[in-house]
């Protein structure tokens, strides 16, 4: 099949952004060539052509963190991080105990993932073994291409959803031995410890095993917010750091997920970038959470990896245009607060020059140019495949990958009647901050229609 449509996609490096453009499918839904419409359609004669004009095709959408059983419990707002895990969030993963109603919040969460353009998605369950077996079915069954797990704890939560280090890793390795790889390694398995202070040392230990010996994903939470830094400091005394808690228990790898990584030393960084390891900058959940602003633009000139994530339920959706439009906005009001602390740093009376770079050096302050629209889109796509080690397999449109991108319909979000030609930033700025489901026409994985607004 022949797709004909505008193209816009990152690239390594750069962007492919053709208005009169094809991408070309075969039938095992492998992208086969991406260029222009006529190069492509006369090495194809005969072959099928879908005419989309004037809808654009993207990559789809990467979403690296979020959780299953929040959605119903989303936009609680008031409370901070740990407050709010026990207000909100540990209540809506207990009701996890039924699979029946787990499976049909599943059905929801992929269905509206898929309609929002997401085509890979990396997933917290809650502890509930069979209610994490029914997600997979619903994933498998949706068409996305998803990364779950259960979570791990085994201490400081309700009693319900706590298990024993062994029963925690040994239903989780049941689960793995059953789903990792599962249709050609569309489904794969992540241990998935909640974060350091609901896990004993032998628990995150007992998951760096389990990881290893199975080559499976691991996802947690690091460094969110100073209550929760503070906590375990308490806990882990002999870690210097928060980084240091994973990285003794083995956890760092280049198959490991990092929610949030906001508030990291450049010890951290270092550990971070040595273990190949990705951070998921989740930006609504951080307003949402009072937890801070990520230095995004120092993390990714550092070398750091990092993908975005909706974080459901701190995120208010499952809407990762939302979400590039916030990392925008993150870094804006990152930039302008570091810009103004710095004009008011130079304007401080009586302070010698020398004090000044103290203070400088201890606010960490250091100005940097925020990121714009495509930088964000890289940040969605390709930029989340590579986190996830799947670089070489989606994320954008490239002949080899598989066929895994959206019909777009720019118009929808244009008020402006008969817009003429237009760069391509253009579109997708509007795209991203006056998103809306109905500009995501189709949504294909691996060639297969998951979400059609036309039939
Ligand atoms: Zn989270």
């Amino acid at each position: 099949m022949l797709y004909r449509a505008h193209l816009l996609s990152p690239l390594d490096p750069g962007l492919l952004d053709l208005e009169d453009g094809g991408l070309a499918v075969d039938g095992s839904g492998r992208i086969t060539a991406a260029g222009p419409f006529a190069e492509l359609r006369a090495a194809r004669a005969g072959e099928e052509v879908l005419d989309l004009r004037p809808f654009w095709i993207l990559p789809g959408l990467v979403d690296l963190h979020s959780h299953l059983p929040q959605y119903g419990a989303v936009a609680q707002d008031g409370l901070p991080l740990l407050p709010w895990l026990e207000t909100h969030i540990f209540p809506a993963e207990l009701a996890f105990g039924d699979p029946d109603l787990a499976a049909a919040a599943a059905r929801v969460y992929f269905r509206d993932q898929l309609a929002l353009g997401t085509t890979t998605s990396a997933v917290y369950g809650s502890p509930h073994p069979e209610a994490t077996h029914r997600a997979f079915q619903e994933a498998e069954a949706a068409g996305i291409r998803a990364i779950i797990g259960k979570v791990m704890m085994d201490r400081h939560a309700p009693g319900g959803l706590l298990e024993t280090a062994e029963a925690s890793v040994a239903a989780s390795l049941e689960l793995c031995a059953h789903w990792h790889g599962r249709d050609g390694g569309r489904l794969q398995y992540a241990f998935t410890p909640r974060f350091a202070p609901t896990c004993t040392r032998e628990l995150l230990a007992g998951v760096g095993r389990a990881a290893r010996a199975t080559g499976a994903y691991i996802q947690t939470h690091l460094s969110e917010n100073l209550e929760e830094l503070a906590w375990v400091r308490e806990l882990f005394p002999e870690c210097a750091t928060y980084t240091e808690v994973y990285d003794r228990a083995g956890l760092l790898g280049p198959r490991t997920l990092l929610g949030h990584g906001i508030h990291l030393e450049p010890g951290e960084r270092a550990l971070l970038r040595a273990a190949g390891a990705g951070i998921v900058h989740c930006p609504r959940s951080n307003a949402f959470l009072q937890s801070g602003i990520m230095p995004l633009r120092r993390w990714l000139e550092e070398g750091l990896s990092v993908g975005l994530g909706t974080d459901v339920g701190a995120g208010p959706s499952l809407d990762l245009w939302a979400e590039m439009a916030m990392a925008c906005t993150a870094s804006k009001l990152h930039a302008a607060g570091q810009r103004n602390l710095a004009a008011r740093l130079a304007r401080m009376e009586g302070g010698t020059e020398r004090e000044r770079t103290r203070i400088a050096g201890a606010l960490h302050l250091d100005p940097e140019p925020p990121i714009d629209p495509l930088r964000a889109l890289r940040l969605a796509t390709l930029d989340g495949a590579r986190a996830l080690g799947l670089g070489a397999v989606t994320g954008s449109l490239e002949a080899g990958k598989d066929a895994d991108f959206l019909v777009i319909a720019p118009e929808r979000v244009d008020p402006a009647p008969a817009r003429g030609p237009e760069p391509a930033a253009r579109v997708l700025s509007r795209l991203i901050y006056r998103a809306d489901p109905a500009m995501v026409r189709a949504t294909y994985v691996r060639g297969r229609l998951c979400h059609s607004l036309t039939t």
